[in-house]
């Protein structure tokens, strides 16, 4: 049976990685030893590492101006760690509400300085991603932080926001490299990779080389960016076994195309899947609102629980994993990130209208 894996992350990683992978498992680059038994400070580990940043900044088409940190601890840690450097005492930062990851950098946030809520879509269940004109910047903001994909909710921002020349800092950790970005409107990007670049434990993050200078410096060690970028990442023993894998997605992902690639395979597997709801005359009822919906995380209701349950235990019975709706908002949510392939939204589509005509 063929297997098509939707979970929401960690997730679907590129098939040519994993073989990749597998077959330098045991003897990596001649070494005799694999990866994971080498010295992160070994020449080999340290070439993986510098072509990590290099893959990263050729794909985003930049050339300076920007440092490329490889760093754990998750997003989760990033909502801290932000606020921690870039909110001084008498400065304010605003965050745009769009889901419970974006509630959750909120909160840290306002633990440790002055936050204000530009916007915030919790009347709407998170349904929609603000408009323009819906903003409401404070006067002078350090940044503003937005999460670009809400992966429980099934939200995308279509265009990132006009913010007046105040740095956006993004959390992508659902949507980064599915499509390309103009990194020179952010002051910092962070994400997990276990959705679209490789397995848990690497959290990437771009940040703008003057922001370097300007954190905070009462912040601990370890909480800095500045010590990372000093150290090429390297301060302490990185996860090397996951770097390794970013770097061969990274790969991979130059390989189709770059970003503008991406963008394009992303947008015709989404329209599969909205296709097969949007054709099922109201059978499916897609969470999110038609201008915000996500490329990367398509959530959906079926007319009740039971028809839930039966599609998800049918649905699982063929080989198509990970599509039960995160446990805080149920329903179905299919995760087709950048690995993903046609075939996989394909056969999820087929099974939908099928399952739609027979119970409908
Ligand atoms: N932000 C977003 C948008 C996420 O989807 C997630 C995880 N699903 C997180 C943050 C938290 O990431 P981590 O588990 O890497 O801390």
């Amino acid at each position: 049976m063929t297997v098509y894996n939707f979970n929401a992350g960690p997730a679907i990683l590129p098939p040519t990685v994993l073989s990749q992978a597998q077959e330098e498992l045991r003897d990596f680059a001649g070494t005799g030893i694999s990866v994971m038994e080498t010295s992160h400070r070994s020449k080999e580990f340290e070439a993986i590492n510098n072509e990590v940043e290099a893959r990263f900044k050729a794909l985003l088409g930049i050339e300076s101006g920007y440092r490329v940190l490889l760093l754990q601890g998750g997003a989760s840690t990033q909502f801290a760690m932000i606020p921690l450097n870039f909110l001084a005492a008498d400065a304010v930062a605003d965050y745009i509400v769009t889901g419970v990851w974006a509630e959750k950098a909120r909160d840290e946030a306002q633990k440790i300085g002055k936050v204000h809520i530009a916007a915030d879509t919790a009347a709407d269940k998170h349904n929609r991603i603000p408009t323009q004109a819906e903003l409401q910047f404070s006067e002078n903001p350090a940044y503003v932080h937005l999460t670009t994909n809400n992966t429980i909710y099934g939200t995308q921002w279509q265009t990132i926001p006009e913010t007046n020349g105040v740095p956006i800092v993004a959390d992508m950790s659902s949507d980064i490299f599915s499509r390309p970005f103009d990194a020179s409107k952010f002051g910092l990007v962070y994400a997990g990779a276990q959705k679209n670049l490789g397995p848990s434990g690497v959290t990437v993050v771009l940040i703008r080389e003057d922001w370097l200078d300007k954190g905070a410096k009462n912040v601990p060690t370890m909480l800095r960016y500045s010590t990372h970028a000093k150290n090429n990442s390297l301060y302490n023993t990185p996860p090397t076994f996951g770097v390794y894998m970013l770097n061969l997605v990274l790969g991979w992902i130059q390989e189709q195309g770059g970003l503008a690639g991406m963008a394009e395979y992303n947008t015709r597997k989404a329209n599969i899947v909205y296709n097969a709801i949007d054709n099922s005359g109201g059978f499916y009822r897609g969470h999110a609102v038609t201008d915000s919906r996500s490329q990367m995380n398509v959530t959906f209701n079926l007319p009740n629980q039971e028809l839930e349950k039966q599609f998800l235990a049918e649905t699982k019975a063929q080989g198509m994993l990970g599509l039960p709706g995160h446990r805080s908002v149920g329903g179905v949510r299919a995760s087709i990130y950048n690995a993903m392939s046609i075939e996989g939204v394909e056969a999820l589509a087929s099974f939908m209208a099928h399952f739609a005509a027979k119970h409908g």
